[in-house]
């Protein structure tokens, strides 16, 4: 299944964009997903008084209100990406769970170049950002 590119911040729970080594590139997204219960609204972070708790460590759903812990539910999420291998310079896309492995002492999204099956990290960004940064942690 080609990789659909994402049209709005709102419909993900993760975005990136990196310069890698050897300037490859990687831009990594992950969309919400509908409330596994009800299925009329798609999960998200609870919003209070108008506004996204962005460090919230659960997803709500804005509908029924079911809650799942935020590790729970990213893990069970897929990504998806489009690259230029840092490695053989081909640009290809990608699909990957969602899940924060740890290289080198480092958690990032792993996953390999279709074409030289060379490794692309995208390693996570620590607690800097400002709350409109998708990358909170
Ligand atoms: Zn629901
Ligand atoms: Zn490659």
């Amino acid at each position: 299944m080609p990789v659909r590119e994402p049209e709005s911040m709102n419909e993900l729970v993760y975005f990136t964009n990196r310069t890698l080594d050897n300037k490859g590139l990687a831009k990594v997204w992950v969309y919400r997903q509908d409330c596994p219960k009800c299925g009329k609204a798609k999960m998200g972070k609870p919003v209070e008084k108008g506004k996204v708790k962005i460090r919230a460590k659960e997803y709500v759903c804005q509908a029924c209100h079911y809650t799942v812990a935020k590790e729970e539910y990213e893990s069970g999420l897929t990504a998806q990406a489009t690259y230029t291998c840092p490695g053989c310079k081909k640009s290809g896309e990608a699909e990957l769970p969602f899940k924060w492995k740890s290289v080198d002492g480092v958690k990032a999204l792993k996953f390999s170049c279709s074409n030289c099956k060379a490794n692309i990290l995208v390693t996570k960004k620590m607690k800097e950002k400002g709350e409109s940064d998708k990358e909170d942690e």
